[in-house]
């Protein structure tokens, strides 16, 4: 990997300096921060290369990348990163995606506030019913669309005991279209948004639990192939979709029996056309009978509705000091941006100045012999181009008579005409 650093010398290009740039597989410039500057933001100074991860330590919190790979830990709980922590520690070309950061800085390292958590409106959408049961385990028989129901149901009752706002894209086994999902969240003027699932794999070993928020704009989802898409709705709130990602898996991951398969990333309808905070929750996979089994306890479904209400409680208390963090970022972006904007401007002024103070230093070179020789002298040779420049330089344009002086004065002075 090559760091490339640019634009040093004023604040500006100082601020630019902390960017080096590279493409990555979706064609697209992604703007890295290096080991220094993660280490500087995220106010950690102590990393350990043990070979295999980099782990940044101190006294709150323990992050661990695995360069090559999205996959990183938070203190202990797995998230997957927009692109892949690349390079290598020892020759100091390590580097973390810009996105990312912001994203660990923002989202995921602050501590919750001490204290009480907004009454948020959440919409929870029990996935699939109706003519769509979703997945399903054979034996014993467990139907995703119901399972999602009974837990989006003990979810609600605990929130609500919380004092927040509930409302259900569905309470009953109704088939409904994704569309409409995401469409109640507009009409019920939601704060949140929860699609609650149940995992489904041909692998009937894999197990675990999943949590996906929208990738940011121009980067794949986790899955392997991912499609890159562009700006969509969801992404208005994607610090605010890390923030309840990240708030619900490590209390969801936390659960005891539970597989921490992490905080991922996918491009799902209810995530990218939803138009406030949204998650979508895999609790686990109705392909592993072992695990449909469990997903079938009273006491594994309390504990997970509560992880989650916990994490919803996390977010409630931490949504203002986001809101303000997340200005006070579009601000200093804006405020970069228009600096970045007035450099362009200046050095575009400065390169036309420079081309036109050369263009009058090559016409000057050129101009003298044209006119005052070839009247008083009408045997020289002339080619025509040059009787026609001389002559357009002295005509009034628009006028009518200037074409008849330009034919005629040509026809005069023609070469064969004045031999
Ligand atoms: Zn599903």
């Amino acid at each position: 990997m090559t760091i490339d650093l640019r634009f040093t010398g004023l604040l500006l290009l100082l601020i630019l300096a902390c960017t080096t740039v590279r493409g990555d597989a979706a064609n697209q410039t992604i703007q890295w921060r290096s080991l220094k500057q993660v280490q500087r933001s995220l106010g950690i100074t102590n990393h350990l290369w043990d070979g295999e991860t980099i782990c940044f330590s101190n006294s709150q919190d323990v992050l661990r990348f695995y360069p090559g790979r999205r996959k990183a830990e938070v203190n202990g709980t797995v998230i997957w990163l927009s692109a892949p922590a690349e390079g290598s520690i020892t020759d100091g070309s390590w580097g973390l995606a810009a996105i990312d950061l912001d994203f660990l800085k923002l989202s995921v390292l602050p501590r919750p506030p001490d204290n009480a958590h907004e009454p948020l409106r959440v919409l929870l959408d029990p996935g699939h019913g109706g003519d769509d049961e979703g997945a399903r385990c054979p034996d014993p028989l467990v139907k995703e669309k119901d399972l999602t129901l009974a837990l989006a149901k003990r979810i609600g009752a605990q929130l609500k005991k919380e004092g927040l706002h509930v409302d259900y894209t569905r309470t009953r086994d109704v088939t409904l279209s994704l569309e409409a999902r995401s469409r109640l969240a507009r009409t019920k003027k939601a704060d949140l948004f929860i699609s609650i699932h149940a995992n489904h794999a041909r692998n009937h070993n894999a197990s675990g639990v999943e949590t996906y928020v929208l990738p940011p704009s121009g980067y794949p989802g986790t899955a392997e192939g991912s499609r890159v898409r562009g700006w969509q709705i969801g992404n208005r709130n994607d610090f605010h979709n890390t923030l309840l990602g990240f708030s619900i898996h490590r209390h969801l991951a936390a659960t005891p029996e539970t597989i921490d398969r992490g905080l991922k990333r996918q491009s799902f309808f209810v995530l990218r056309e939803t138009s406030c905070p949204a998650v979508l929750l895999e609790f686990g996979f109705l392909s592993n009978t072992g695990e449909a089994r469990r997903m079938l306890r009273t006491d594994w479904q309390e504990q997970s509705c509560a992880a989650v209400v916990e994490g919803v409680l996390a977010y409630a208390r931490s949504v203002k000091a986001l809101d303000r963090a997340v200005a006070e970022k579009r601000a200093r972006d804006a405020e970069n941006n228009e600096r970045w904007r007035k450099h362009l401007a200046a050095q575009a002024a400065r390169a036309a100045a420079e081309a036109e103070a050369r263009t009058t230093r090559q016409l000057a070179a050129i101009t003298p012999p044209v006119a005052a020789p070839l009247l008083t002298e009408p045997n020289t040779a002339l080619s025509n181009t040059v009787v026609a420049s001389a002559i357009s330089i002295t005509q009034q344009p628009g006028t009518n008579s200037a074409p008849l002086q330009v034919d005629t004065l040509l026809e005069f002075y023609a070469p064969d005409k004045v031999q």
